[in-house]
């Protein structure tokens, strides 16, 4: 069952590396979230084992069923839409909420990680194309997020997230990915002292060599490692 996993991820890592020279990148800036949804708890075990560090998972209540289930050292990401009825559960289980894209979703995942004594990192996402039927905010919203954000001491805001519009060849998606990259360049020196929007997540299995040359440093990854869903 659990055939492939590891040289999924060394080929992977092997167009991470590429793609980093290509583009004059340390490739130890671009970290790798295995995309976990659908994906049952023995290969995402085997992916753990075979050196993933960072798991994305797009449901609260997926997540839990799973976390008791994968040990090791890995960290746990939030990668779907977060209801803010939700949020007590997933502050118990996620790391990291990577998109985060509403004021109630900010006082909610402060007033929760306050309570249980946690600090998490979070991203804010970006509906870079402007699609009606994603989530994200437009990026001339984004910095009075990272302004409430900065001001919750249970929230560390490390950057932003994008999902761009899919596309057969992905070097459309690029520009989008420039994009996220641009709009980080510009928000930083607005931002309060204590955010440092070091982190930019962008790029799927289609598109992640792209992304990675425009300034990735988290790939969220599905398809290409666990294989089709
Ligand atoms: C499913 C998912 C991915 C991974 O997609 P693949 O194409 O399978 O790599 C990445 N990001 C988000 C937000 C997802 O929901």
């Amino acid at each position: 069952m659990t055939f492939g996993v590891a040289e999924n991820l060394e080929k992977i890592r092997g167009r991470i590396e590429q793609a980093c020279r290509r583009s004059g990148r340390g490739v130890r800036e671009v970290r790798l979230v295995a995309v976990t949804k659908t994906v049952p708890p023995d290969r995402i075990a085997a992916a753990v084992e075979a050196g993933v560090e960072i798991l994305g998972e797009n449901y609260v209540q997926e997540a839990g069923r799973k976390r008791e289930r994968v040990a090791g050292p890995v960290a746990w990401h939030m990668i779907g839409h977060l209801q803010s009825n939700k949020a007590r559960a997933a502050v118990a289980l996620f790391d990291a909420f990577e998109t985060v894209d509403h004021e109630r979703t900010v006082l909610a995942l402060q007033r929760h990680a306050l309570e249980v004594g946690k600090v998490v990192d979070i991203l804010i996402q970006v509906n870079a194309a402007a699609e009606p039927s994603k989530s994200g905010l437009a990026p001339e919203q984004v910095l009075k997020l990272i302004h409430l954000a900065a001001g919750c001491d249970h929230l560390r805001c490390r950057g932003l997230m994008t999902m761009p519009p899919f596309f057969e060849q992905p070097e459309k998606a690029r520009p989008f990915f420039a994009g996220l990259r641009e709009l980080r360049d510009r928000l930083q020196p607005l931002c309060p002292g204590n955010v440092k929007l070091t982190e930019l997540s962008m790029g799927m299995s289609g598109d992640f060599e792209a992304a990675v040359e425009e300034g990735a440093t988290l790939v969220r990854i599905g398809t290409a490692l666990f294989g089709p869903r």
